[in-house]
Parts: C-alpha cells; sequence; structure tokens
C-alpha cells in the first residue's frame, strides 16, 4: 500500500464567497502616541464595574456561558421596556446581521441598501447568497428614501437603513424612517442598524424601538461596541418580532456570545452604567461637534455628523488625506477615492485632528 497522499482534488469554494469584498478594518497604531481614530470606538475604557463583572466571569471560563444568553436578553428587554421573546443577543451586532439575511434570504433574493454605507452589508448580503442592492445616498451623505422605496422589487427580502450612518454621518429623521416603513410591503423586513444612536442630539431623529409595535417587519439592531466601550468583547442584539427573534436563534452559533462579554453587557444594562454611558456620549457627541464646527470654519464641507465620527469628502486626494493625518498622528479610515472617516477621541486628540487639517491647506 502506498503511503503518499493521493493529490488533493481542488477544493470549492462558492463563488460568492470567492468574490467577497475584503472588510478593511480601521488601522492599528504603530506607536502609543498614534491617536486610533479609524475605528469608532469609544476613547474611554470600560466601566470600572463592567471590568469587574468581566473579570469575575473570566474566572469560570471552564463552564459553558448561558445558551442563548437568557440573562443578559431579561437584561436588555428590561432596559428598553419590551418582553424577552422580542430581543436576541449575539457576538457582535454584525453576526446578527448575518443571521438575519441568512434567515430570511434565498439564493438570488434582493438586499437594498444605502450606499456608501458600512460596509459589512454587501459581505453579509453575499455570504447570505443575496444581491445587494446599493442606493446612493444623497450629495449630504443622507438616505434617499423615496429611492430605496423604488429599488424594491418582488424579489426583495430586505432593505437596510443605517441610522447615524456610517461612516457619513447622517441619521435618519423620525419621517424618514416612517416613510421609509410605510412605503415598503410587510413582507420584506426592514432592518434598522442603530449602533451608534445613543450619540444622537437632533431631536428629530427617529427611534426604531418606538416604532416596533407598529411595524411588524422592523428589526433593530443596537450593539454594546460603541457607546458602552465594549468592542472588544463582541456583543449586539436584536429586537423584533417574536417569530422573527425565535427564527434567528435557530440560526444562530450555539453558545455565541462568550461567558464574559455577556457578564460584561449585563452590568452594561444596570441603571448606574446607563447612567455613566449617558454621560459620556454626551462628552463625545459635544466634542464632535466643537470639531465639525472648527473644521466648517476652516472650510471643510462636513455632512450632518451623529454618531461618533464625522466625514471628509476628499475625491481623488483621499489617500494623500489619510497619510497626511497619519504623518500627524492620527490614523483615519480612508475610503479610497471618496474621502475619510475620522472618529472622535479625546479632547487632545480632536485638537491634533484640527491641526492637521488646517495644515493640508498648505500641502494640497
Ligand atoms: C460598529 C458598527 C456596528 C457594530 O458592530 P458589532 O459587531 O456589534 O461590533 C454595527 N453597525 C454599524 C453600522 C457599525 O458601524
Amino acid at each position: 500500500m502506498s503511503s503518499a497522499a493521493a493529490p488533493a482534488a481542488p477544493l470549492h469554494i462558492r463563488d460568492a464567497v470567492r468574490r467577497l469584498p475584503a472588510y478593511v478594518p480601521g488601522a492599528r497604531p504603530e506607536s502609543g502616541r498614534t491617536a486610533k481614530l479609524s475605528s469608532n470606538e469609544l476613547p474611554f475604557p470600560p466601566q470600572a464595574e463592567v471590568l469587574a463583572a468581566l473579570t469575575e466571569a473570566a474566572s469560570e471560563a471552564n463552564r459553558y456561558p448561558e445558551m442563548t444568553g437568557d440573562s443578559l436578553v431579561a437584561a436588555v428587554a428590561q432596559r428598553h421596556g419590551v418582553s424577552a421573546e422580542r430581543v436576541v443577543v449575539g457576538n457582535g451586532s454584525v453576526c446578527l446581521i448575518q443571521h438575519v439575511l441568512d434567515t430570511v434570504c434565498d439564493e438570488g433574493d434582493d438586499v437594498v441598501m444605502p450606499w456608501r454605507s458600512f460596509e459589512a452589508y454587501p459581505i453579509c448580503a453575499a455570504v447570505a447568497g443575496a444581491r445587494a442592492i446599493e442606493v446612493p445616498v444623497t450629495a449630504d451623505g443622507r438616505h434617499d428614501v423615496p429611492a430605496m422605496i423604488d429599488a424594491v422589487t418582488p424579489r426583495t427580502r430586505v432593505v437596510i437603513a443605517c441610522t447615524p450612518n456610517n461612516p457619513t454621518g447622517p441619521a435618519l429623521r423620525e419621517a424618514e424612517l416612517v416613510a421609509l416603513l410605510d412605503g415598503v410591503p410587510e413582507r420584506v423586513l426592514v432592518l434598522v442598524d442603530e449602533a451608534y444612536l445613543d450619540f444622537v442630539t437632533d431631536g428629530a431623529v427617529g427611534d426604531g424601538l418606538a416604532l416596533l409595535n407598529r411595524y411588524p417587519n422592523l428589526v433593530v439592531s443596537r450593539t454594546f461596541s460603541k457607546a458602552h466601550a465594549l468592542a472588544g468583547m463582541r456583543v449586539g442584539y436584536l429586537v423584533a418580532a417574536p417569530a422573527i427573534v425565535s427564527a434567528i436563534r435557530s440560526v444562530a452559533t450555539p453558545f455565541g456570545v462568550s461567558l464574559p462579554a455577556q457578564a460584561a453587557a449585563i452590568a452594561a444594562c444596570r441603571p448606574e452604567a446607563l447612567a455613566v454611558t449617558a454621560r459620556r456620549a454626551g462628552v463625545v457627541a459635544a466634542e464632535r461637534d466643537r470639531v465639525v464646527a472648527a473644521l466648517r470654519e476652516q472650510g471643510w464641507t462636513v455632512p450632518d455628523a451623529q454618531g461618533n465620527f464625522y466625514w471628509l469628502g476628499a475625491g481623488g486626494a483621499t489617500a494623500r488625506l489619510a497619510e497626511h493625518f497619519r504623518v500627524a498622528g492620527v490614523l483615519v479610515r480612508p475610503f479610497v477615492g471618496e474621502g475619510v472617516r475620522i472618529s472622535v477621541g479625546t479632547h487632545e486628540e480632536n485638537d491634533r485632528v484640527l491641526t492637521a487639517a488646517a495644515a493640508w491647506g498648505d500641502v494640497r
């Protein structure tokens, strides 16, 4: 008998997977001096009580966590005043968005989404075997709601809204959200991604959770990654009709949210922690408004910024602008040919952005 292995048959990789665009993560700093403003993280560490809860949970890491995170589901449900059967938690909200599309899309179905928006959306659609129908945002970075409604066909399974929109900044006003929900047939899911809602200061902006009772096809996505300062823990959740939630649970990875992540998120839902989170989000929003006003003063055109980031359109100069910031000690997120997204950092980091932005005129 020969010990030589038979030549391996070429491994089959689905076409949809072969063609996936790469998800580009925000750059990581080379030195401690560099301001990492490339991933929309909170510039504050996890809260002390949250850290204590996750550290304590880590000592039980030989045990499995709760399979569907029932204690965390209960904490989230209580926080938002909804029943637990309307909440599903997952290993980051991106993972849940994938589960939504995997749950409802058949091969070749359409997912309508704004573009430019969160780069995970077209990837999730492709993995689900669906087609991403990208509807351009307006010149000022807003969702084009009428065009999104027009893009819906009998093949459409899901319409995604991102509010505030990553990376351009504006959020959907309540009237826009209602117009979108009214304009889409009830058999189509409307997935409203509110990863940055905590930073919104415009009172006209809508809140998907407040509309859930009116629209059974609405799915609201939230995360602990941004305002709650837990990006590294990977935990997010969806709120939706019970039938949608139970279908998503059936496709989700068992024990998908780790034990420390569940403990940290539960601690982050306590009223005292929520109060600190709200205060910190207010600090970030105030810094955002300060920086955006100063940039406009310098002559930059900046779309309305309702998240913890802002957008500088730079077209063909984008790569050079990102390099200009890097040399000045600031890592930003370039979208080549379009512009850069910059996260709100500490006061000092934001000043560094302003100084570098002011000097750009000299090197343009
Ligand atoms: C950061 C971000 C998320 C959060 O994803 P997690 O997987 O929960 O960390 C979701 N949606 C958008 C638009 C984001 O920018």
